[in-house]
Order: structure tokens, then sequence, then C-alpha cells
């Protein structure tokens, strides 16, 4: 296992000839930094291209979600056995995008959960407050209500990310005494079921950028970071890579 994760999730951007230009650019960097596993999440279009392209080892390719069935009528999914063809290592579940404009429930999302781990791939799960849910001082509640419903009978290696939303895309990125405290929060609800660091790495996400990596990433219980927007330009997200 890493030491610290770089994960890029380049949402609905990038088509697969973007992509591949993207990790070109990546490749002919100084990957050496071996503590940190960098994930890239492209869309599904650009999965086995980018899996064929990834240099080994520092490189790894991850999906932005999946369905939790094996097959049948659920026009316009991907299952996890799809995803398992394209040699992907980890799959992104739980986005606040996903949550929010897709209707997705802490319940979906554990079913996936299972699915991901039934297939040996590593769930990356997304949790994160609202701004409303934060003002009237519930994110304590959110984030345990999310952890427990998305982790409920679950028992094997995943990533959790730290996203709140307020966050997410906006360039305000969370201040370093909140995602202190925070994790440090979401470490205390996971050490009570049972969950050590070493099972689980805890990442923040949200805005990050070169200006701000090193600062988040010095604080204790970031594991790393899941980036956006950031992603998006392989010389901000290299920069980011080397801070953690
Ligand atoms: C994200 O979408 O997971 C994210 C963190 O986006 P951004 O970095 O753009 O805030």
């Amino acid at each position: 296992m890493a030491n610290k994760y770089c994960v890029a999730n380049w949402k609905m951007n990038f088509t697969a000839a973007e992509g591949s230009e993207f990790i070109h650019a990546l490749n002919i960097k100084d990957l050496n930094n071996t503590q940190t596993q960098i994930i890239l999440c492209p869309a599904f279009t650009s999965l086995f291209s980018m899996v064929s392209e990834a240099k080994d080892g520092a490189v790894a390719i991850g999906a932005q979600n999946m369905y939790h069935e094996d097959s049948g009528a659920y026009t316009g999914e991907v299952s996890a056995s799809m995803l398992n063809e394209t040699n992907i290592k980890y799959v992104i579940l739980g986005h606040s995008e996903r949550r929010h404009i897709f209707g997705e429930t802490d319940e979906m999302i554990n079913l996936k959960m299972h699915q991901a781990l039934n297939n040996k791939i590593i769930p990356i799960l997304c949790i994160g407050e609202t701004i409303e849910e934060r003002e009237s001082n519930n994110t304590f509640s959110v984030l345990e209500s999310q952890l427990k419903k998305g982790l409920n009978n679950i028992n094997g290696e995943c990533l959790i990310a730290y996203e709140p939303v307020w966050a997410i895309g906006t360039g305000l990125s969370a201040t370093a005494h909140i995602v202190n405290e925070t994790h440090g929060q979401i470490r205390s609800i996971l050490s009570t079921m049972g969950w050590n660091n070493d099972k689980c790495p805890l990442l923040y996400g949200g805005s990050v950028s070169p200006d701000n990596a090193k600062e988040l990433s010095a604080i204790e219980n970031v594991d790393g970071f899941l980036i956006g927007g950031a992603s998006l330009d392989v010389e901000k997200f290299y920069k980011i890579y080397l801070e953690l």
C-alpha cells in the first residue's frame, strides 16, 4: 500500500485522445516519488487506452462510477466485470455530484462498495457535508451517517475521500483548521467502526491547487488528495503530486 495518494477526478472532461496527451506528458516527468500513488480517473471511454499507457506502478487508473448489479437491463450503466476487463484498479463511489445530481443514496453507494470489493476493485468512497449542514453544526453526524451506511458490512481495502460539498469546484478550499479538525473526527468515527489507518487512507478533496497543497498535505491524517479542476492541467497536477 502506498503512503500517499494523488487522485485525479477528470469528471466529464477529456476525450480519449486528450487523456493520452495528458498521460504522455505525465510519463516523461520524474515519478520516482514511490511513496505516492497517482490514480487517474477518466471517463469510461478512455479506460482501455489509459491503462495501456500508464507508467507501470507509478500511475494507476480508476473509474468514476459503476453499477452494483452484475449485468441486465440497466441502460447506460457499467458493471464491475466490464471495468475489470479494462484492468483498472480503483473506482470512485459516492462522489457528491453522483449524490446530488443523480440522486445516489448511501444505500446505493453501499451496494456499489460491496460489488467493487467482490470484484477486487478498490473503492474510493467520497463523503462530505453541504454548507447548510456545516452551518447548522451537523457536519459530524452527516459524516458519521455517510460512513456507517456507506461502509455497512464492508470488510476490505478502500480509500475514503473527505470532500466538503461547498469546497468542490468553488476555488474555496476548506481551511487547514477545518481539514485538520474534520479528518480527526472522521478518523475517530472510523476507529469506533474498527477501521484503522492502514485499512483506509483518508484523502482530502475540494479545490486543492498547487497553492494550498503544501499546507494541506502537512496536516495529520491527510493521506493524499482527490483533485478535480487542477487535475486537468498536467503541470498543476504534477506540482500537487510533488507536495505529497
Ligand atoms: C472533485 O470533484 O472531487 C473535486 C475535489 O473537485 P475540485 O478539485 O475542482 O474542487
